[in-house]
């Protein structure tokens, strides 16, 4: 079973929470999906949105009662969880600021456990599983804890991999998965990305990794969007998304491979990204030597730099033939570029 999540980052208004649930709907036909929308938004600066609060609740009723589907939000206090409860919110996230920290979760799990045992036989309000998001570090044992913490409770928990800083921290989502192959794991593509042109390409991860499923933020009119506007894909844009994801199919064989090849990806991004940064400080040392007359080449200041270097290399087991060629490469480069 995938579980499929869409929705917009907040519930802004109930015109627009009706309005994306009512498109959704519609492209995803027989699929069946949870709608999601933050009522309780965590934003950076007070004095940006930050979310409709409880009346949000009603509008997500309503898009149950109207649409028929499963809904979801995000929790950060014991108050959210016994009003989103009360108000017959079927799926609970925790969200990755409030992930980062150990006594929040546990304040959490034990709201949830309290609301579990207040609920009596007959009218049994309690989620159907509680979501945790990694936290805005990238520290899997932290994220294990939180599972930890929130499986004491009884209510299934999901993992939901958001990554850190738009970066997709794989590494830690693959030790994660490693230790816990029974949590169902799902992709936030939205949030790990903060681009809504990113987003198609990060879904196929789902078939890639064997995910469990996706959480993608959905909003008919993204650049109105009171929050995340960058990041959130149109009802047709998921409609593209979600075809192509049915049609993948997965090779589980190959899927530790996709997990190792999805960490040197990111990996080797990294490194691009340094060489290319450290041949933009190249220029401007360029700059300053042609201003000041001094001579791209310095024999001292590399042979100082190389010896160094290799001294680490020899430190940390890597093979000095390879670090020398490939300064001396990058060196040839910097040259070149202050000429
Ligand atoms: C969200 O899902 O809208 C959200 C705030 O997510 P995160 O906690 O991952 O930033
Ligand atoms: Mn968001």
């Amino acid at each position: 079973m995938t579980t499929w999540i869409f929705g917009p980052c907040s519930a802004e208004s109930r015109e627009q929470v009706m309005e994306t649930a009512g498109a959704i709907s519609a492209v995803c036909g027989r699929t069946p999906f949870i709608f999601r929308a933050g009522v309780w938004k965590p934003r950076t600066s007070p004095r940006t949105f930050q979310g409709a609060g409880e009346q949000g609740l009603e509008w997500l009723k309503e898009v149950k009662r109207t649409y028929g589907v499963e809904t979801a939000t995000e929790v950060a206090t014991p108050e959210h969880v016994a009003a989103a409860v009360n108000a017959g919110i079927d799926y609970l996230w925790i969200g990755a600021r409030t992930s980062a920290n150990p006594l929040a979760v546990q304040a959490l799990a034990d709201a949830l456990t309290a609301q579990r045992s207040g609920s009596h036989l007959e009218a049994i309000q309690q989620p159907k599983a509680v979501l945790i998001k990694n936290p805005v570090n990238a520290d899997a044992d932290l994220w294990l804890g939180n599972i930890e913490r929130l499986e004491k409770t009884g209510i299934p928990v999901m993992a939901v991999h958001r990554g850190c800083n738009h970066l997709p921290c794989w590494k830690m989502a693959h030790i994660v998965r490693t230790l816990r192959p029974d949590i169902p794991m799902l992709l936030d593509p939205s949030h790990m990305s903060g681009d809504a042109a990113r987003v198609p390409e990060l879904m196929a991860k789902i078939a890639e990794l064997n995910l469990n499923g996706s959480m993608v933020e959905v909003h008919t009119r993204p650049d109105t969007a009171l929050s995340d506007a960058k990041q959130q894909i149109t009802p047709r844009q998921l409609q593209e998304c979600i075809e192509k994801i049915l049609n993948f199919t997965r090779d589980v064989h190959k899927t530790e491979l996709n997990w190792l090849r999805a960490e040197i990806d990111e990996l080797d991004d990294a490194l691009w990204d340094t060489i290319a940064a450290r041949m933009d400080v190249s220029r401007r040392i360029g700059e300053w030597k042609k201003a000041n007359g001094v001579t791209p080449l310095q024999p001292k200041r590399f042979e100082q730099i190389r010896s160094q270097r290799m001294e680490w290399a020899k430190q940390n087991g890597l093979d000095a033939e390879l670090i020398a060629q490939v300064m001396e490469a990058i060196h040839k480069e910097s040259l070149k570029q202050q000429e």
